[in-house]
């Protein structure tokens, strides 16, 4: 990795009230002997601008940079799926970081800013970098570590290809409002990564981890069992991408919303995890030469979409609650709180997928069985949730609750702005009034029916296809 500028707009300096531009050089503890990198978000090496910048930073200062993980052994509704999928990439990534000589530290800790500080002391770090994240549990623990680091603290927006906190400063209106911003700056963001290759030091480096012994010491649900749809790590991402490019992506402009297709590129469950860049496939997916439309087309979801989404709960603390959604929708689901719902379910009968409607069993199915709702179904089966509970309050608390236990992308900013956007109307207008609904967004099956084949969805993912250790 030589002579590459790194983007001061994507790093800001934590401080314990807040996140500050940098203007000019990083600064270093003065008796300093490395670099941390605490890698959260971004559980891959290459193509992680988090971690490059710690590299560059250490080159100008002669020093090693050091990796620390640090895994709680709860987190949010995760279960042993989740935790499965990413002890396994982060694996993946430790045998990387080590193959290029960068020592990785792994830690199974409750406490992550404590186990980051302590760390950061016994090695006295000089800096300590991290990737971005604006969910709300991310920033405690960053701040938390902020009131005891005796060093620098950086973030760097590894995971957006425009920083969050350089496109917008306020909570976006809609997309239309992002979406200018984004094409405006897109040109200068989008650079090739350099590659990172293996260093010169000999930095001594720790006995990998065991993943098996760590996922007995995990402390969720063991019933939500791993899936074998999806491949773990950075390795098999990139694999995945280039067969999606290959054999898909020309059909992706016409065929995204149709769940029996499988014409979508199934990339969230490693983009969730950090295991690929979005920017490592923007780049592969613009130089493609594929349909214009297709790739117009999925630009707009992995890039304004995405990066909306990480806008929204940067800026609105409440973006897994009701007062996170418009001041319209606000007053319109208060003025249908009375309503009368045709069906009431209770959160296990929606878990079991106990409803009347074959349809939503089956979007509950799929997502049980396989680790991943499609697409076109979350927002049908989160607008039932809201149809069919007492209030918007419950139906929220329902769809994140599902969301989060079940798909292998859950607890991610993208998975509470769609559930605000169906449920609350973020990002979107106000519709004709309705019972229930007021005046959000309107679905039904027959709105379904005219996109794809109800019925043979409803046939592949059947209710009686349960899982025998799930729900028996
Ligand atoms: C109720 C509801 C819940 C959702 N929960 C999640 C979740 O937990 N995690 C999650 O990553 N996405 C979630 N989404 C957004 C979207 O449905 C998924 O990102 C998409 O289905 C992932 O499949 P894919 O990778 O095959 O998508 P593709 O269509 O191939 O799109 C490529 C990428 O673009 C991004 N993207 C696509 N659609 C959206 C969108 N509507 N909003 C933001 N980014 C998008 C994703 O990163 C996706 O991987 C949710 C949407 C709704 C309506």
């Amino acid at each position: 990795m030589k002579n590459y500028k790194i983007d001061s707009r994507r790093i800001r300096e934590i401080t314990t009230h807040a996140y500050l531009p940098v203007e000019e050089s990083l600064q270093f503890k003065t008796d300093g002997s490395c670099i941390v990198y605490w890698m959260s978000r971004e559980q891959r090496i290459q193509d992680n601008w988090a971690l490059l910048s710690a590299l560059d930073e250490s080159q100008k200062r002669n020093v090693n940079v050091i990796i620390a993980f640090t895994l709680v052994p709860q987190f949010l509704d995760a279960t042993i799926r989740q935790f499965d999928f990413m002890l396994k990439g982060i694996s993946e990534a430790q045998m990387t970081a080590h193959s290029l000589g960068i020592p990785f530290h792994f830690f199974l800790e409750k406490d992550p800013a404590k186990a980051i500080v302590s760390f950061a002391n016994s090695v006295n770090a000089g800096a300590v970098f991290t990737d971005f994240d604006p969910l709300k549990i991310k920033l405690k623990w960053k701040h938390e570590a902020a009131l005891s680091l005796r060093c620098p603290f950086y973030e760097v927006d590894a995971h957006n290809i425009i920083p969050a906190r350089f496109i917008s400063q306020k909570t976006e209106f809609a997309a239309y409002t992002l979406r200018p911003k984004v094409h405006r700056l897109l040109p200068e963001f989008m650079t090739a990564f350099p590659i990172i290759t293996p260093m010169k030091s000999k930095a001594t480096l720790p006995d990998v981890f065991d993943v098996q012994n760590i996922l007995k010491k995990v402390k969720v649900r063991k019933d939500v069992q791993p899936v074998s749809t999806f491949t773990p790590g950075t390795s098999a991402a990139l694999q995945h991408l280039d067969a999606f490019i290959k054999q898909k992506l020309d059909h992706y402009h016409v065929k995204r919303n149709d769940p029996n297709a499988g014409y979508v590129s199934d990339m969230s469950p490693w983009l969730h995890f950090g295991n690929i860049s979005a920017q490592t496939i923007a780049l592969q997916i613009q130089s493609s030469k594929k349909d214009k439309e297709s790739i117009d087309g999925y630009i707009e979801e992995l890039i304004v979409r995405k990066e909306l989404a990480d806008n929204y709960c940067l800026y609105t603390s409440d973006y897994d609650n009701f007062n996170g959604f418009h001041a319209w929708a606000q007053t319109s689901l208060n003025a249908h709180r009375s309503d009368e719902r045709s069906y009431l379910y209770s959160q296990q009968q929606f878990e079991h997928a106990n409803t009347h409607d074959p349809l939503w069993n089956a979007a509950q199915m799929e997502m049980i069985n396989t680790g991943k709702m499609h697409g076109y179904m979350r927002m049908y089966w989160a607008k039932k949730i809201l149809e069919w509970t007492h209030s918007p309050e419950e139906a929220q608390a329902i769809a994140i609750y599902l969301n989060d236990t079940y798909e292998l992308d859950g607890r991610d900013p993208n998975g509470y702005t769609g559930i605000a956007w169906s449920i609350g109307g973020v990002h979107d207008r106000a519709w004709f009034e309705r019972p229930v609904f007021g005046k959000i967004r309107y679905m039904n099956a027959n709105g379904c029916k005219s996109k794809f084949d109800v019925k043979k969805y409803i046939s592949i993912h059947s209710t009686e296809n349960k899982g025998d250790s799930l729900f028996p």
